[in-house]
């Protein structure tokens, strides 16, 4: 019997790492796109915008601004890779483009539809690039502390992602408890 997919995107972000063999890091983002069959292009774009992703004959293609600091084309890519490994229907239909830092966006009950569509997608990158597993691993114990700016830039520099996207992870699990 066939084992049912998650929907919940930390569990497919997981799931994607195991299935393409990856443990160690910093999470190697572009092969995770590249292991999906998805082509990553980075191309100078206006500022605001981070990233986009679509569908062209049967090939994921997903656009990433040149023009941002590593860190947050990383975590581009890897929300990009959120939608195709959750929404793949909704980049099948369209452009689906992506304005602003989506880290920013906080879960709400009352968000949209399509916000829901960003959060999730922000969940499985946060999930992509901060695995559970290796965020205990690197903590080994030590209680999570998030004005400690040393070692939370430490890190940052071990998991290659921004401090806010370190400090979002991490509230995110001590919400959890
Ligand atoms: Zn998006």
């Amino acid at each position: 019997m066939a084992r049912k997919q998650s929907d919940d995107p930390e569990a497919r972000a997981e799931e994607t790492l195991a299935s393409l063999n990856i443990r160690s890091l910093p999470i190697p983002v572009e092969k995770v796109a590249k292991g999906l069959g998805a082509q990553v292009r980075f191309s100078p774009l206006d500022e605001e915008l981070s990233g986009m992703i679509f569908i062209k004959d049967g090939v994921p293609i997903i656009g990433v601004n040149a023009l941002h600091h590593p860190n947050r084309q990383r975590f581009t890519i890897s929300h990009e890779i959120g939608h195709l490994v959750l929404h793949k229907d909704m980049i099948t239909a369209e452009v689906h483009v992506d304005k602003g830092f989506p880290i920013l966006m906080r879960d709400a009950i009352s968000a949209t539809g399509t916000q829901q569509l960003e959060i999730a997608a922000n969940r499985f990158a946060s999930a992509l690039l901060m695995p559970m597993s290796f965020l205990k691993q690197a903590l080994a114990g030590k209680s999570i502390d998030i004005d400690d700016e040393k070692s939370l830039e430490a890190l940052a520099k071990k998991f290659r992602v921004s401090r806010q996207a370190l400090e979002y992870r991490m509230r995110k699990l001590t919400e959890l408890g």
